[in-house]
């Protein structure tokens, strides 16, 4: 097809390219971004190359986090970034290196800078942490559950080898109030951070047997054998009413596992599973739950067994999933995004999946 320009529009294009200006003297380049002012040859440096790699790939999920955040409806581009982020945390290669220590102190400062903020107004924010850590703050309370350093041996703190420094830990705990421990396995419980709880006074709520001499402000709300839930309260400081909790004693495999619903002042519940498995003798008390007790938020494991039923006998109103790519395990087992993605597809209720230090605010 041929056109032909109208000449008082020919006149006008000829007018703009002798109008624009002609640059005489070579102007300052704009700053360029930081990824393009580093190094970007590597030849006999591979180790080099692929650590660098990670960071800008880690930094360009964090971008696009920010550009797209936290939804039940996810954007592809978000999706796109969860699984730049599984690429990462399967590739062996890059355990405990530069670009991933990086990533869990930059997650460090992000939950600490959320938590040094004006807190929620209303509602419920939930703080997403490493692993199947998380915090909850409301206006008047702020819980920490499962939040660890990670790595191996932190639950007993000898010869142990965390991923986080535990200096970053401690502006997270100084803006706690309680901390809850679902089960004794090192990707839930560390020592050294239930041990800065309790030297600032403040509650640790554990599963049985778990640092049972270590101080008398961690209470075991069940015994190892309970079958049938139990409600307890925890006094903080922070409140002149005491915090209502009910656990379901349950387990993973043969290990006791405190499944928390922790109702905050506000009237909000949020039921954190631990590391619950889905299936024995615990899968009729799970269904019966939604009898028992209205639940606003359910966090649970993303690989548990029958997550589709136990999400219908819980009935939440919302499910943040937890425990994606848990560093500690094998690649077979670290559970990567998009395979969470493929196992919320049936639940009876929206999702969010979160990245590490990112928050949601419920109304
Ligand atoms: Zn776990």
């Amino acid at each position: 097809m041929n056109f032909k320009i109208p000449h008082h529009l020919a006149a006008l294009a000829l007018t703009f390219i002798f109008a624009a200006p002609i640059p005489v003297v070579a102007q300052t380049p704009a700053k360029q971004p930081a990824d393009t002012q580093r190094a970007f040859s590597f030849i006999k440096k591979s180790d080099a190359m692929l650590q660098e790699q990670a960071r800008v790939i880690f930094n360009q999920a964090r971008k696009v986090f920010a550009a797209h955040p936290p939804s039940a409806t996810p954007s592809d581009e978000r999706l796109l970034a969860f699984y730049a982020l599984d690429s990462l945390f399967h590739d062996t290669r890059l355990d405990k290196g530069e670009a991933f220590t990086e990533f869990m102190e930059d997650t460090a400062k992000r939950v600490a800078a959320t938590l040094a903020g004006p807190k929620p107004a209303s509602g419920l924010r939930i703080i997403r942490f490493y692993n199947h850590g998380f915090i909850l703050q409301t206006p008047t309370v702020t819980i920490a559950i499962d939040i660890v350093r990670g790595g191996k041996r932190v639950i007993t703190g000898i010869e142990e080898e965390p991923y986080l420094d535990l200096e970053l830990m401690r502006p997270i705990i100084e803006r706690c109030d309680a901390l809850f421990v679902s089960h004794p396995h090192n990707d839930h419980a560390d020592l050294r951070v239930a041990k800065l709880f309790i030297e600032a006074g403040k509650p640790v709520v554990a599963p049985p047997g778990l640092w049972t001499d270590v101080s008398p402000l961690i209470t075991h709300p069940r015994a190892a054998d309970a079958t049938e839930p139990i409600d307890f309260t925890v006094a903080l400081r922070s409140l002149k009413t005491p915090l209502a909790v009910r656990v379901y004693p349950g387990h993973q495999g043969k290990v006791p596992n405190n499944l928390y619903a922790i109702t905050t002042p506000e009237g909000k519940t949020i039921l954190h599973s631990g590391d619950q498995t889905g299936g024995g003798a615990d899968l009729p008390k799970l269904l019966k739950i939604r009898e028992q007790i209205r639940v606003d938020v359910f966090l649970p494991q993303c690989w548990m067994a029958r997550l589709p039923l136990v999400v219908e006998g819980v009935a939440p109103a919302l499910v943040l999933t937890g425990h994606e790519n848990e560093m500690g395990h094998t690649i077979d087992h670290r559970e990567s995004y998009w395979q969470c993605v493929r196992r919320v597809q049936k639940l009876s209720a929206p999702v969010i999946l979160t990245a590490w230090g990112e928050h949601v605010d419920i109304p």
